[in-house]
């Protein structure tokens, strides 16, 4: 078995000394993804096996954990994640209970209460660390759903929603998809969510949201505040939606993915003030926090939902609710769980407050470079404020008269040439490209290099555009 680590490890140092310079996506080493196929074989090689996942993968594979790839929004690993990361393979923990691993329970235990001193948090709330951001949505709204019925008379838990109406649920326009879903999931439909937008771009009508409210006749509901909108990287005004949540005795969700980490630094705080009134938080770890896939993290302000949600009493052989051997498998949806703490508790521990506060800043200076270098380019029109970590942007070379269209192909240009990843969206109508700044490797040459890119393929495209026009 060492042998076969050691091929990893022999790969690693040079994968990861190759990340600085190489493309994000090599399209011609696509070709080598025929090599996995065929049928299942009756017996195999383990060592052939793993050189061929490490020469295919090396080669083939999307460098998203290197500093160029702006697409979504995708962090890196760190050194100590990644060892750490190693780390829970080799000592592959079940996470479910104090009995299956106490040392991966602790790991986790301290890892969450760091995360909660990194935000500002009350160590009082109750914490899950789940798969994704998604799943944290979906942890959250559980517990909302479960705290919903109970204001009607029924344990969700115990008797489902068939007894029950339907939830409101109340969000800007900023709503993400992977809320929607949690909703879908949840047994709500993702048509649950009332948009109180004022604009195309999706910013929240206050007055709206009031009178959805007022019209529920005091019935319970949801509202969900987008704490870092995938555009742009905007926010709902978090306070002014607790007020409301106070005011009418809702839930008050935050989807702050990767927004919760404008809480690190004093120059973007501010965006995110109130969210300690939240009653459940939702965030992921793989983005800004730049460990590796699979992490996310959520907050309940009441901890207590969080079991009333997720335990699984009846079966004689687990932990029931309240035993002292149980663990957090009975305070989340998942069972048993890879230690995913261990990356979060390495990370954390190594680079601490400041060296996370430092990285935000780091951030949001390249994302001011990366405004500044669109502004300085008439072919370039920037769609919005940068706030955070993402410039939302769209080019308007003169002579185009289907700016959609242009921007639609630049961006499936920039994914064919693979040199930096960004994606296409439409913000306020129009098809922009929205960069994510979050990879702790990311330098300012790599932001010069996604910008000259950019005015590269911008002019070779118009080039084209024009003579097809002539
Ligand atoms: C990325 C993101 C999510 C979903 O995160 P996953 O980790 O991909 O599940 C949810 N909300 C927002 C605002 C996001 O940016």
């Amino acid at each position: 078995m060492s042998d076969l680590l050691g091929q990893v490890h022999a790969a690693a140092g040079p994968y990861l000394a190759s990340l600085a310079s190489r493309p994000v996506q090599d399209s011609q080493a696509l070709s080598l993804l025929a090599e996995l196929g065929g049928p299942l074989p009756e017996s195999g090689d383990a060592a052939e096996v793993v050189e061929r996942l490490l020469r295919v993968g090396t080669a083939a594979g999307t460098a998203s954990a290197g500093p160029r790839f702006f697409h979504f929004v995708t962090g890196g690993v760190t050194p100590a994640a990644l060892a750490a990361d190693w780390t829970a393979a080799l000592l592959d923990q079940n996470a479910f209970s104090k009995i299956s691993s106490p040392f991966a329970h602790e790991v986790e235990a301290v890892a969450l209460g760091w995360l909660k001193e990194l935000f500002g948090l009350p160590a009082s709330w109750g914490g899950a660390l789940v798969g994704s951001a998604t799943f944290a949505n979906f942890t959250s709204l559980g517990c909302a759903t479960h705290w919903w019925g109970f204001q009607h008379g029924v344990d969700t838990a115990e008797d489902g929603l068939a007894e029950l109406p339907r939830m409101p649920v109340l969000s800007s326009g900023y709503v993400h998809a992977s809320a929607r879903k949690a909703l879908q999931m949840l047994g709500h439909g993702r048509n649950s969510v009332t948009v109180c937008a004022r604009d195309g771009v999706g910013r929240v009508d206050l007055g709206v949201m009031r009178r959805h409210l007022d019209s529920l006749k005091g019935a319970p509901a949801v509202i969900i505040a987008n704490a870092g909108e995938v555009n742009a990287g905007d926010f709902d005004p978090v306070g002014e939606l607790a007020d409301l949540a106070r005011e009418f005795g809702c839930w008050l969700h935050v989807d702050g993915a990767f927004g919760l980490f404008a809480r690190l630094s004093p120059r973007t705080s501010h965006l995110v003030a109130g969210v300690d009134r939240a009653d459940s938080i939702a965030a992921d770890a793989h983005k800004w926090l730049n460990v590796p896939y699979e992490s996310g993290f959520a907050f309940v302000k009441d901890q207590a939902r969080l079991g009333a949600a997720f335990g699984m009493p009846g079966a004689a052989y687990l932990p029931g609710p309240g035993d002292p051997a149980g663990g957090y498998a009975l305070y989340g949806p998942e069972s048993s769980r890879r230690a995913r703490s261990l990356p979060i508790f390495a990370t954390l521990a190594a680079y601490g407050k400041r060296g996370h506060r430092d990285m935000v800043e780091r951030h949001l200076d390249l994302a001011q470079q990366l405004a500044a270098r669109v502004d300085a380019a008439p072919e370039l029109e920037r769609l919005a404020d940068v706030q955070l970590c993402i410039v939302c942007f769209r080019a308007v070379p003169t002579g185009v008269a289907d700016l959609d269209d242009f921007n639609r192909r630049l961006g499936a240009a920039l994914l064919a040439d693979g040199r930096v990843y960004a994606g296409t969206t439409v913000y306020d109508g129009k098809v922009a490209l929205r960069p994510a700044i979050v990879n702790w490797r990311t330098t300012e040459a790599d932001i010069d290099v996604f910008a000259d890119v950019v005015l590269e393929l911008t002019h070779k495209l118009s080039q084209e555009v024009g003579t097809r026009a002539s």
